[in-house]
C-alpha cells in the first residue's frame, strides 16, 4: 500500500476543496486531494452549478429568448434538442477541468483518486472502487469539503427515465412535453423556469405557499409574474405522498387526495451531507441533529486540526461561500492572517429571469424595527434594457432613513446576478444611498439602475422632511 505524508489533506475536490487546497499550498506547504470520483471539480463542477448554468445559457440563446421581446413571439416556442444543449455543457465542463487541473499542477497539488475514510484523527486510508484501500495518508491538518447529494427517500422511484434528481435529470435524452417539480427552492425554482423556456408545461407544486421563501417578497412577486408569463404553473400548500411510475408518465398523490400527473418528475425536496463510509466517528467527529459537520466560525470541528467547509458543514450551501469558507479554513490552519466569514454576502439565483440580493430583506427590517426608506428602479426606465430587449425587471434598495446606510439590494431581471456586485461593495465600505447620486455610470448601462434606485429613495425622503 501507498504511503504519503502530508502537511494538508484535502477530502473533496469542489469549490471548498479546491480553494483550500491552492491556499495551502500557497501558504508554502504540501497538499494531497483526495478525491472519490475519476475526476475533479466536485457536484459544482460536474452536477451542479456548471452544468445548470450552462444549461441555462444554451437555454437562452438557442429558443432566441431575448429576441422574443423585438421580433415578437413565434406561436411556437424554437424546438431544442438535448444533444444540442449537452454539446455546450460538456464544452464548458472539459474547459474548467483543464483550467482546474493546471492550477493544481502548477501549485504541485497531488491528487489521489479514490475515496477516503479515517482510521484515526492523523490517517486516512484511501478506497478504490472495491473498497480496497490502497492509498494511506498521514496529515497534520485536514479539511473535510466531501459536498452534498440530492436526498433520495427510499420511497420516491428515481428511475433515470422519468423520476430524477437534480444529478440524474443531466441524462434525460429528450425535452419533456410535461413536468412536475417537487420543491420551489432554488434548484426547483431554475430548472423549472429552464423548462418551461424551453416549451413544457411545467408545474412546481412546494408545501409553501410561494416559491423561494428567502426572497425579499415583493422581488419574489415579480418573479412568480416572470415565470406565469413563461407558462409555468405554482402549485402551493400541498405535500406529495406517493409517487408512482406508470407505463406512460409519472403520477404525484398528495396528502390532500389529489393527483397530477407528467411525462416526467423533478424531485428537489433537499439535499444531504456527503459523509457515507468516511468513518468521521473515528476522528472523533459526529453529525448534527441536521445532519452536517458542526463547526466553529473559523471552520473547525470539535478535532481542532480537522476543518469542515462547503456544503458538508450545511447552508448557505452555495459553490461561492464554500470556495472562501475553504480559503478562510486553510489560512486559520496554517497561522495565515484571516477574517471571519462575511455576514453578508450575495445570493445568486439563475432562474429565468435571475435574481440577485444582498443584505436584509425588507421583511427581516420590520422585525428589526429599522426605519428604512426604499428606492426602486424598474427596468423600463433603464435604456440599457430598452436597447438589449425591454425585459421586466427592477432594482429595489433599501436603506437607513436616517443615517442613509444601505441595508439591503435586491434585484430581478437580465444581469441581476453582476451587478449586484457593485452593490455588495457599496456595502462593505458602509456607503450610504448618496453615494449611488454622486457618482457617474457609464451610460447605458444595466448599473444605473442604482443611480435611479437610489434618487427614487433619496427624494422620497425630501418630500417626509
Ligand atoms: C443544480 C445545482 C445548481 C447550483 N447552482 C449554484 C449556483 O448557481 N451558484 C452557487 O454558488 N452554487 C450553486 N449550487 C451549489 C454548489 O454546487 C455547492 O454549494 C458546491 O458544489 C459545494 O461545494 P463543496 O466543495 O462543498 O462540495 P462539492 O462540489 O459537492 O464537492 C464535493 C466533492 O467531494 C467528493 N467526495 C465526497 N465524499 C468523498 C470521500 N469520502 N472521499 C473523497 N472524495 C469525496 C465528491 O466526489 C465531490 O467531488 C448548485 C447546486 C446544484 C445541485
Amino acid at each position: 500500500m501507498e504511503k504519503l505524508y502530508t502537511d494538508y489533506l484535502v477530502i473533496g475536490s469542489g469549490p471548498a476543496g479546491q480553494k483550500a487546497a491552492i491556499q495551502a499550498a500557497k501558504l508554502g506547504k504540501s497538499v494531497v486531494v483526495v478525491e472519490k470520483e475519476g475526476y475533479l471539480g466536485g457536484g459544482s463542477l460536474n452536477s451542479g452549478t456548471i452544468p445548470s448554468k450552462s444549461l441555462r445559457e444554451a437555454i437562452l440563446d438557442l429558443t432566441d429568448f431575448y429576441k422574443k421581446s423585438f421580433y415578437g413571439q413565434q406561436d411556437t416556442i424554437k424546438k431544442v434538442s438535448i444533444n444540442d444543449l449537452n454539446y455546450r455543457l460538456h464544452k464548458v465542463i472539459d474547459e474548467q477541468k483543464k483550467a482546474l487541473l493546471k492550477q493544481f499542477e502548477k501549485n504541485h497539488i497531488h491528487v489521489v483518486y479514490g475515496s477516503a475514510c479515517f482510521k484515526d484523527s492523523h490517517h486516512v486510508e484511501v478506497l478504490d472502487p472495491s473498497s480496497q484501500a490502497f492509498c494511506e495518508v498521514r496529515f497534520e491538518c485536514c479539511l473535510l469539503a466531501t459536498g452534498s447529494k440530492p436526498r433520495n427517500p427510499i420511497n420516491v422511484p428515481f428511475d433515470n427515465e422519468k423520476v430524477f434528481d437534480s444529478t440524474r435529470l443531466l441524462s434525460i435524452d429528450h425535452v419533456p412535453q410535461t413536468m412536475i417539480v417537487l420543491g420551489g427552492g432554488i434548484i426547483g425554482a431554475e430548472y423549472a423556469s429552464f423548462f418551461a423556456a424551453l416549451g413544457t408545461e411545467v408545474t412546481v407544486v412546494d408545501r409553501r405557499e410561494h416559491l423561494l421563501p428567502l426572497l425579499d417578497v415583493e422581488i419574489g412577486m415579480h418573479l412568480q409574474k416572470a415565470l406565469s408569463t413563461l407558462g409555468l404553473r405554482m402549485v402551493g400548500n400541498k405535500q406529495p405522498e406517493k409517487i408512482e411510475r406508470k407505463p406512460s408518465c409519472v403520477e404525484v398523490t398528495f396528502t390532500d387526495g389529489s393527483k397530477m400527473e407528467a411525462e416526467m418528475l423533478l424531485y428537489a425536496l433537499g439535499r444531504e451531507a456527503n459523509v457515507d463510509n468516511l468513518h468521521i466517528g473515528k476522528a472523533g467527529i459526529y453529525l448534527s441533529k441536521n445532519g452536517y459537520i458542526p463547526v466553529n466560525a473559523l471552520f473547525q470541528t470539535v478535532s481542532s486540526h480537522i476543518y469542515a467547509a462547503g456544503d458538508v458543514i450545511g447552508s448557505p450551501a452555495l459553490a461561492s461561500t464554500s470556495m472562501e469558507q475553504g480559503r478562510l479554513a486553510a489560512r486559520h490552519a496554517f497561522g495565515a492572517q484571516t477574517h471571519h466569514f462575511p455576514t453578508f454576502y450575495p445570493i445568486g439565483i439563475y432562474t429565468i429571469p435571475e435574481i440577485s440580493s444582498c443584505g436584509y430583506t425588507e421583511d427581516q427590517l420590520k422585525e428589526l424595527g429599522f426605519r428604512y426608506e426604499i428606492g426602486r428602479a424598474y427596468y423600463y426606465e433603464i435604456a440599457r434594457n430598452q436597447i438589449v430587449g425591454n425585459d421586466p425587471g427592477m432594482f429595489k434598495i433599501l436603506f437607513h432613513a436616517e443615517t442613509l446606510e444601505i441595508l439591503g439590494i435586491h434585484i430581478i431581471g437580465r444581469t441581476a446576478t453582476e451587478v449586484i456586485h457593485i452593490g455588495q461593495v457599496a456595502m462593505s465600505f458602509n456607503a450610504k444611498i448618496d453615494y449611488f447620486i454622486d457618482q457617474i455610470f457609464n451610460y447605458p448601462t444595466y448599473a444605473e439602475g442604482y443611480r435611479i434606485a437610489a434618487l427614487n429613495g433619496y427624494n422620497k425622503l425630501k418630500h417626509k422632511k
